[in-house]
């Protein structure tokens, strides 16, 4: 007999941050020492807005035996949208159905709004928030990792059979320089070989010395990797992106705005360094037009944003297509999005490194919210070996940070 669905629930959970100062949102800021004459100087244009607190929202499937699935739909900085995305049109979709038929569900979902153009932004962060839910239902119900579900997992295991997924610390916290730099070596005790520094904010000679300086640093015991965030045209990109190849810097990460396919194929012809890009996208459509048109070297797909497990996972087949790797994007969120990006992580053949939000100013929403914390060792993070996403949430936590 199948145990079908039952319950599909949307919760809304928040928790105060450091960088809290006031209600509403946070409006991109430029530094006062910004110098609007100088040439390439960086407006501030294409930084987005965030809230002033951590918040996300949590998808809850249930089937009629009360067995529990946990999804996430991260959908900055307004997940109030999701939510009436899941409970309004997605839920209706689901409830009777078998659990087991994921990517079926998936199809189902995803063509239900698909001549209407929503395929992407909130339509697919509430469809990957259902879609994480299924595949945590789906490893319950089989008593299986997903990992495991998926066919993994590919890459290193311990003698315990313990599998490690390597990461980067992303996010080099600190108002000035020095507290950079302090910060990289922190990160380098702590055992990490890969740090991000976001620049995109300051004018254009003021970042990249930033960056090299960074990276000349820490050269031989880690590699810096630069997010601009998509401040640049193609030509400064160009000129950013030969400095930091010269300093050393492994990637660099958002030089152009989203929809400059054809600037970014230029730069990734133009320069050695690999050009990653791809927390935008949400299909493997979208991802297959850009890798035809050689506009990135690395995509970092975001499956809390690109529809979930089932469809993040067809997209690393699609690069792997063009033999580009996959990253994972990962930012404030619950465990729910990390935990999914490790098990997708283990199971695909193509994948490089998982992003780790600033591991120096722990999450909130993130380990204080389960039972046993997601478990970090030099470098790596260890991928979940209960069922589903196995994690399991503290109810006394969790019921605290929930909105009501
Ligand atoms: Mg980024």
């Amino acid at each position: 007999m199948i145990d079908r669905i039952a319950r599909v629930q949307a919760l809304r959970i928040a928790a105060q941050r450091d960088y809290v100062t006031t209600a509403g949102l946070r409006a991109p800021t430029l530094p006062s020492g910004a110098d609007p004459r100088v040439l390439n100087r960086n407006t501030g244009r294409h930084i987005c807005i965030y809230a002033t607190r951590a918040e996300t929202l949590l998808i809850q499937i249930t089937t009629e035996a009360g067995v529990v699935g946990w999804g996430e739909a991260h959908s900055p900085p307004t997940p109030r949208v999701s939510q009436a995305l899941v409970e309004d049109l997605l839920a209706p979709q689901l409830v009777g159905r078998d659990p087991l038929a994921v990517e079926a569900h998936w199809d189902r979902l995803y063509n239900s709004m698909r001549l209407r153009g929503h395929n992407t932004g909130f339509m697919m962060e509430a469809l990957a928030g259902v879609d994480i839910a299924l595949w945590d239902l789906k490893g319950k119900l089989l008593g299986q990792p997903i990992y495991r579900l998926l066919g993994g997992p590919f890459g290193v295991t311990d003698e315990a059979e313990t599998v490690r997924v390597p990461c980067y610390a992303s996010g080099i916290p600190g108002a000035t320089l020095d507290e950079r730099l302090q910060a990289a070596e922190a990160f380098i005790e702590r055992g990490f070989t890969a740090m991000k520094l976001s620049i995109g904010r300051g004018g254009f000679d003021e970042d990249l010395e930033q960056a090299e300086t960074i990276a000349r640093a820490i050269a031989g015991r880690a590699h810096l990797t630069v997010d601009a965030h998509g401040c640049y045209d193609a030509h400064t990109a160009k000129m950013a992106a030969r400095r930091l190849e010269a300093a050393g810097v492994r990637w660099l990460e958002d030089p152009l705005p989203p929809e400059d396919l054809d600037g970014y194929a230029a730069l990734c012809a133009a320069v050695d360094m690999p050009i990653a890009n791809g927390e935008t996208e949400c299909t493997r459509w979208q991802f297959q037009e850009k890798l035809r048109r050689g506009a990135a070297d690395v995509i970092l797909p975001d499956v809390c944003r690109a529809a979930g497990i089932s469809e993040a996972y067809h997209i690393a087949l699609v690069a792997d297509l063009y033999n580009v790797p996959w990253c994972a994007h990962v930012s404030t969120c619950s465990s729910v999005h990390l935990a999914a990006s490790l098990h997708l992580a283990a199971a695909t053949p193509n994948f490089l490194i998982c992003e780790y939000p600033n591991p120096l100013s722990p999450n909130p929403l993130g380990d204080p919210l389960l039972r046993q914390p997601l478990r970090y060792e030099a470098g790596h993070l260890i991928v979940p070996d209960g069922p589903g996403l196995g994690i399991t949430f503290d109810e006394e936590a969790l019921a605290a940070h929930t909105v009501a």
